[in-house]
């Protein structure tokens, strides 16, 4: 048996292709969507993810500007700067990239994020509002999960999900998400215990752990749909995920490839909510 594979690409394409013509739409109107990513690292993979998202922005129209406050950029700098980018009427999307300086954290920074420009779903209004199931902006990545199980028909509905990784930006509002469609969900982190013995009863497993291959059969349940988030580069310049896909797909039902599952889905979504950001 040899687990289906949940491309993302096709949705993926299928939402750039809407985001092309309603960015389209507004440029004819007279606005330009604009997409405004501070940084503040000299992380090489984050600079990578930072060029690749601006080139397919590029690609829908909408402008992307790459904020550089610098690695060595203390909390208030950052603060000012998300601030001074929430203020300009011409910026619709703001995006706080990680990893930030040590000693900051995004939770606190992104609070200076405008939430009607928050695409990433960054400030921790935005998560509460997810939360509560108030209408957000959800975290890309946390939303690329759902459409993608919703892309390929799989039910939610009173299903046990295991979410591995609880941090604010993947593991927590994936798990939130898809309580609101019904799911039942488990957070497993890295306390705890009897990891395999937990997620190897669920119906659907979704891994952000951020750890290459760490997931491998005895973690699965037979026939399981296993969701990997990860994405970790390798020493030839390419990806690989937190699931071991050569050992998992003979056991799970179903499985996302990295690269083309979540990654490509995830970039997709924030340039649809850079879009729907700039019609308001
Ligand atoms: P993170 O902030 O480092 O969080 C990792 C989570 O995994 C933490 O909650 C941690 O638990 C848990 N964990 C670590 N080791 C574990 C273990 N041995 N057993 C169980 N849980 C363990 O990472 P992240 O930002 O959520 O990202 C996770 C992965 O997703 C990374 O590979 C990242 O590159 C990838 N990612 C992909 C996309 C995409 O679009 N595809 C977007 C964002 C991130 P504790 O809380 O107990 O420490």
């Amino acid at each position: 048996m040899s687990a289906r594979v949940l491309s993302g690409k096709e949705l993926s394409a299928t939402i750039r292709g809407q985001v092309t013509e309603r960015a389209a739409a507004l440029r004819a109107a007279g606005t330009t969507p604009r997409l405004a990513v501070a940084t503040a690292t000299d992380d090489a993979s984050s600079a990578w993810y930072v060029s690749s998202l601006s080139r397919a922005a590029d690609r829908v129209g909408i402008t992307c500007d790459v904020v550089d406050l610098g690695a060595d950029a203390d909390a208030d700098t950052i603060r000012t700067a998300l601030g001074k980018l929430s203020g300009q009427e011409t910026v619709h999307g703001i995006i706080l990239q990680t990893p930030l300086p040590p000693g900051t954290a995004l939770e606190d920074l992104a609070a200076e994020i405008d939430p009607a420009k928050d695409v990433d779903g960054a400030n921790p209004l935005s998560i509460g509002r997810l939360v509560c199931g108030l209408p957000a902006y959800a975290p890309a990545t946390a939303e690329a999960v759902v459409a993608i199980l919703d892309h390929h028909g799989i039910d939610l509905e009173g299903r046990h999900v295991a979410v591995v990784g609880r941090s604010t930006v993947v593991g927590k509002p994936t798990a939130h998400l898809l309580l609101n469609r019904n799911a039942t969900v488990t957070i497993c982190h890295s306390r705890t215990r009897h990891l395999a013995a937990v997620t190897s009863r669920a119906d659907v497993l979704v891994v952000a752990v951020g750890k290459p291959k760490m997931i491998t059969s005895e973690y699965v349940l037979p026939g399981a749909v296993a969701i990997d988030v990860g994405t970790n580069p390798t020493e030839d310049s390419g990806l690989v995920g937190d699931i071991d896909a050569g050992a998992v797909a003979v056991r799970a039902g179903a499985l996302t490839p990295v690269p083309g599952g979540v990654g490509p889905v995830t970039t997709a979504l924030l340039l649809a909510h850079t879009v729907r950001a700039a019609a308001r």
